[in-house]
């Protein structure tokens, strides 16, 4: 170690003495020493202070007989100034007295004047100067441990505190000892035989103590059979450690735990399940049914604002032990644990189900959002969370299927149905790209004349094996697989060119529409919508003789009615016509349909089937032709199969009809012959005569 105060190589020294021959001895003495001294000398208390100001002294001598004042002054002052230069008194004679006054004073040593001499002086300054050098090193080392900015202890094995530095305390005043009820010791007594018998000396550990956390680091003193606390504050470490791992298993939205702390859980459930054959489980996984649309009709600062309320109004309905998460979007999964049989799950099911029959309220509006709810029961001895979740979303997405606002228990047979849906959406998507879909066109007639007005266009999948699949059941599959993207446009570009090959070759002076099926999840697409807007101005179709109708359900256009409008309206820009498909089948607002820019209602085929047994629907119709008539609307009746219904039809004013008892879906081939059988196409060879 080094340090600051190595032995001068020249002794500055003050000598103050009014004897001007002890002066002239000392001098003569210090020549003589092979250590070289620079000699001040003083005669009084004043001059003597003066000088000790002015310059630096490795050691003084004073005179303890001074003229102005007593050299037991002088000590004092200097003392004060310097509190380890070395002072040596010389005095008259050594009287145990007098030397205890002028030690206690702060003198570092004393010389009798008589006992000077040549042997004894250099020693007696040289020796001083060694000691209060040392003085100085340690009082210098002592601030180390005395300025750390970190608490210092020392304790005895008996529990006293025998050395706190300034930071230890300011942090503990006052602790009553033993100090071993403190957090900030507990349990280390038994450290101390522990220490003493082993090689170890050191060991560190957290502690909490009020809202810090220390990490100590503990070290054991033998020499004084002491142990050494040095305690660090990470609390701020620990807080952000703390908000990176809360952050980590925990959505910030609704401060459920997340998908990461659920797959947690459930690796621990299984493991305990697998150590413990009595302890059962159950994973529910609860969708929203109409989540997506609320938010995207709502916007997202109220689409959060529910699941903020869904997760409050699921947490206030399961017990203390069952664990709710956020699993991500709209999906919240519960983990339950159950005694005897899953009939408790059930309950817990219904349960929820129930609570989500009533509203949730934002800008006063009443908001539903029925839920579908999955569930896997852990005695199905499953390996890992994954299968887990797997089967309650299998479920969870069948009870979706069958309409939502219920739950499923998930079963064996479910396996087997989606391993057939995700063929089946695997060729559907190769028949797409392989063009393997065709169109068909279904004539619409109007009812007065029976004239063909239109067609609708149907999309018709022949698969190799199971032979033609209705849309009934392809348009879910596509919908759900995201498909319905590049079906729609497929579809889409079916009927522009078909428009286009027949604007060349038309005859007719009468408008004929091409009716286009618009799934609810296209028209909730924007992508799709400015595909529409695109490809309409691309083809230029001749709007007066040809008018593109899109036939959309009433859920999809009422949904979200303010957006709806203004979509719908940017496509009647372009000329094309808006159809109400399956009209009688949803809840309408009237009132909406009143503001919206829709053309004509179309009467699902339902009503059409029971309008002559049952008055009611009867009745319904007649009051949906006249109420379509008083906003100007007109009507198309579906799925006519009988005379009779025709013929009822166009008594009760309904405009138009589709159905197999006029035309069935046709190729556009055989369309083509019946339209020039109708005289409203012109034959192929007029065209290519001129
Ligand atoms: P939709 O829009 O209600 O179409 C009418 C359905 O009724 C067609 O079934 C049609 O073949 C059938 N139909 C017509 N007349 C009669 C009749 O007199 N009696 C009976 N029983 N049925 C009749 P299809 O072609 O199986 O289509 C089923 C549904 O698939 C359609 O219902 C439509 O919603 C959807 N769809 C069809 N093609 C497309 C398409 O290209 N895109 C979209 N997004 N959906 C389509
Ligand atoms: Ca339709
Ligand atoms: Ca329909």
């Amino acid at each position: 170690m080094s340090t600051r105060e190595d032995a001068p190589t020249t002794i500055n020294l003050l000598v103050v003495d009014d004897d001007v021959v002890d002066r002239m001895q000392i001098r003569r003495i210090l020549n003589k020493s092979p250590q070289s001294y620079a000699i001040y000398e003083a005669t009084t208390y004043e001059e003597g202070l003066s000088l000790f100001k002015q310059h630096h002294f490795h050691c003084v001598l004073v005179d303890y007989l001074l003229p102005d004042r007593d050299g037991k002054e002088l000590v004092q002052a200097l003392r004060q100034i310097d509190e380890f230069v070395p002072i040596i008194v010389i005095t008259g004679h050594g009287s145990e007295e007098l030397v205890c006054e002028i030690m206690r004073l702060g003198a570092s040593d004393y010389i009798v004047k008589s006992k000077i001499d040549e042997d004894m002086l250099p020693k007696n300054i040289e020796y001083t100067i060694r000691q209060s050098d040392s003085r100085r090193k340690i009082q210098m080392l002592s601030t180390f441990p005395e300025y750390a900015p970190i608490p210092i202890w020392e304790i005895s094995p008996s529990g006293q505190i025998t050395y706190a530095n300034r930071v230890a305390q300011q942090i503990l005043r006052d602790i009553p000892e033993p100090v071993w009820n403190h957090p900030l010791f507990e349990d280390l007594p038994r450290t101390f035989p522990i220490f003493r018998q082993t090689n170890k000396w050191e060991f560190s550990r957290e502690v909490r103590f009020g809202k810090h956390v220390f990490l100590e680091f503990i070290v054991y003193v033998p020499a004084n059979d002491v142990l050494r606390i040095y305690a660090i504050d990470i609390s701020e470490q620990k807080k952000l450690e703390e908000q990176l791992t809360y952050r980590a298993l925990h959505d910030p939205l609704t401060g459920l735990p997340n998908r990461n702390a659920l797959m947690q859980h459930i690796s621990q459930y299984l493991e305990r399940a697998r150590r413990d054959a009595s302890f059962h489980f159950a994973l529910l996984f609860l969708d929203l049914d109409r989540f997506k649309i609320v938010n995207d009709s709502l916007g997202h600062l109220f689409g959060d604002k529910i699941l903020m309320d869904v997760a409050q109004r699921l947490k206030e309905n399961i017990s203390e032990k069952d664990i709710l998460s956020r699993f991500g979007g709209d999906e919240f999964i519960i983990l339950t644990q159950y005694e005897h049989d899953a009939t408790e799950v059930v309950r817990l099911a219904e349960k929820i189900l129930r609570v989500f029959d009533q509203p949730f309220f934002v800008l006063k509006e009443r908001i539903y959002t029925p839920i579908s709810i999955g569930i896997a029961l852990s005695s199905s001895r499953y390996e890992s969370p994954e299968e887990l979740l797997r089967d309650a979303d299998i479920a969870m997405y069948r009870a979706k299927t069958l309409g939502g606002n219920q739950f499923m228990i998930f079963g064996k047979d479910m396996h087997r149905h989606t391993v057939e849906r995700f063929q089946t959406e695997n060729e559907l998507r190769q028949a797409i790209q392989q063009n393997n879909i065709r169109i068909v066109l279904q004539p619409i007639i109007q009812l007065a004349t029976e004239d063909i007005v239109g067609f609708e266009i149907l999309a018709r999948w022949t698969h190799p094996i199971r032979g033609p699949i209705s849309p009934a059941t392809f348009i879910g599959i596509a919908e759900e697989s995201g498909l319905i993207a590049a079906l729609g446009e497929w579809v889409f570009i079916q009927a522009l060119q078909t428009i286009r090959a027949w604007q060349d070759r038309w005859n007719s002076k009468r408008p004929i529409r091409l009716n286009i099926n618009i799934s609810n999840r296209q028209f909730r697409d924007d992508r799709f919508i400015e595909f529409l807007i695109h490809n309409i101005q691309q083809f230029q179709i001749d709007t007066r003789r040809f008018i593109l109708a899109l036939e959309l359900t009433e859920s999809a256009v009422m949904e979200d009615a303010e957006t709806s409008k203004l979509i719908l309206s940017a496509l009647k820009g372009l000329g094309t016509e808006i159809h109400i498909d399956d009209f009688g089948t949803g809840y309408s607002s009237l009132t909406y349909l009143k503001k919206l820019p829709i053309d004509v209602l179309k009467i699902d085929r339902s009503f059409i089937i029971s309008m002559i047994d049952s008055k009611e629907d009867y009745e319904i119709i007649r009051a949906i032709i006249s109420m379509a008539h008083n906003l100007e609307k007109r009507v198309t009746a579906e799925g006519v199969e009988r005379e009779i219904q025709a013929k009822t039809l166009l008594k009760l004013g309904c405009d138009f009809a589709q159905g197999y008892f006029f035309y069935p879906p046709m190729s556009p081939k055989s369309v083509e012959e019946v339209l020039i059988q109708h005289e409203m196409l012109r034959p192929s060879k007029h065209i290519s005569s001129g």
